[in-house]
């Protein structure tokens, strides 16, 4: 996931030395400034550019909501978690139930091929996730990442369409401000400036944009937002396969949030006018929002619903891709009867036993009364950074809260600031933001809280 721009200011840490010594002794473990040397030299990292120009900490270990240094930062050898590693680590890390079945799972098979092949693990959490998803939702596609599941997803659509004789149904509708990975045909359906669409004009898919949504969950739904959704569908009926949106929260195209009422919109005007829905519950899913899927605020089951990120508690990287029969159906009775495809890594054994064990964890919690008490922890605990100057905006919804200022956060500087409180946090564009471990408990909480007041007032 995803920093969708590099936000003035990303590039003004100092770079680490230049590497002298480019090899790893092999005695002992490396000093931290040796594997900065070669980390900036040779190892791509998320939205960076190469050779890196931001120097990372190098993490040790991490256990609970706490991230330990190989080095001490700024008097801080240990750092409170306000990300849960980008929504996964919902449960924390080192956990002893998740450790407990990668182990057991790593004594049967780490991984066997999945074509002709099958498993305990994978049909147990395929089953689990066909029973607490919205009723409806029968089959599922493991995937191995979030954007390989939207990749699925939207083939399952197009695929859906060219079956049942309807080949010209194949552009895609969604709302600006989204942010849905960054293979090819997610790309497409990324906001179109938060997702550099200009870098990729004329090789992105051109798909149909409506207008971002009115911000608020509780806001009150914009009558003529919701006019202009069901005309856009309605006038480009003919050429959709599908509607793809996050409900309810945009996470890494702005972290905004909106009204279920939208949601239900889009379900209605989809079934009114022949077109699939396809909800992207990677970073809302099992819990963030307060509803355990973010289509249960909206009351609706989408036609393809995506999982991923929290789906293996942050252990192992696993998505899955589910969809109702009438599609499953529809695909199969087609001139090529199959979904192909099929990832070497599908289904594997250890990503799927942890997250059943990951998944089974939460629901054996009371994982709702631990999302409320965040929720309410970082309202109580970001009440004052809405009043410091540049703060636009302080919002909070579920286990996530969201500062956002008035202008582009100079990332290192806010960075710095949040670990100078012995926190971790990531700041992008103009947003310093939470989502911590759902086991965070209150003073650590209050602790990411101050984190994010002093990276708001810093940065
Ligand atoms: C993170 C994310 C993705 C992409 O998942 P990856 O595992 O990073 O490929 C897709 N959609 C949403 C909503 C996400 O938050």
């Amino acid at each position: 996931m995803p920093e969708r721009t590099l936000p003035p200011g990303a590039a003004t840490a100092p770079p680490p030395a230049p590497p002298s010594a480019c090899t790893l002794s092999p005695e002992g473990p490396p000093a931290p400034g040796e594997l900065l040397a070669l980390d900036r030299q040779h190892v791509w990292h998320p939205y960076g550019p190469m050779p890196g120009r931001e120097a990372p900490l190098v993490v040790e270990s991490a256990s609970g909501v706490r991230l330990r240094l190989a080095e001490e930062t700024q008097g801080r050898r240990e750092l409170i978690d306000g990300m849960s590693s980008w929504w996964s680590a919902v449960h924390g890390y080192n956990h002893p139930v998740l450790n407990e079945a990668v182990r057991e799972q790593l004594a049967r098979m780490s991984h066997v091929m999945f074509g002709g092949l099958t498993h305990e693990p994978a049909v147990r959490l395929a089953k689990r996730l066909v029973d607490i998803t919205p009723e409806g939702l029968e089959h599922v596609f493991l995937a191995d990442s979030g954007s390989v599941s939207v990749e699925v997803a939207l083939k399952m659509c197009l695929q859906y369409w060219r079956s049942v004789g309807r080949p010209e149904k194949r552009r895609l509708l969604t709302w600006r401000g989204g942010y849905h990975g960054d293979t090819w045909q997610p790309m497409s359906v990324c906001d179109p400036d938060g997702g550099m669409h200009d870098l990729w004009s004329g090789v992105l898919p051109r798909q149909v944009f409506a207008d971002a949504p009115p911000a608020g969950f509780e806001a009150e739904p914009d009558e003529h937002y919701v006019r202009h959704l069901r005309e856009l569908i309605a006038r480009h009926a003919d050429e959709l396969a599908a509607v793809i949106v996050e409900p309810v929260v945009q996470g890494a195209g702005g972290m905004r949030f909106h009204s279920p009422a939208y949601v239900r919109a889009l379900r209605e005007a989809c079934d009114e006018h022949g077109v699939l829905l396809v909800l992207d519950e990677i970073a809302t899913g099992f819990g963030r929002t307060g509803a355990l899927f973010a289509a249960e605020h909206a009351g609706i089951t989408p036609d393809v619903l995506c999982l991923g990120k929290a789906l293996t508690g942050g252990y192992l990287t696993m998505a899955a891709t589910l969809c109702t029969a009438r599609i499953a159906e529809g695909i199969s009775q087609g001139p090529v009867p199959v979904l192909a495809h099929g990832p070497t890594f599908m289904g594997n054994p250890l990503a799927a036993a942890v997250a059943d064990a990951s998944v089974g964890l939460l629901l054996t919690q009371d994982w709702a009364g631990e999302v409320t008490r965040i929720e309410q922890g970082l309202r109580e605990g970001l009440a004052e950074t809405a009043s410091l100057p540049g703060v636009r905006e302080v919002r909070v919804l579920g286990a996530i809260g969201v500062v956002q200022l008035e202008r582009p956060v100079d990332m290192a500087a806010a960075t710095r600031a949040a670990v100078g409180e012995g926190v971790w946090l990531r700041p992008f564009r103009d947003m310093v933001y939470a989502m911590p471990p759902f086991v965070t408990g209150d003073e650590d909480l209050a602790r990411i809280c101050a984190a994010m007041h002093a990276a708001a007032a810093r940065g």
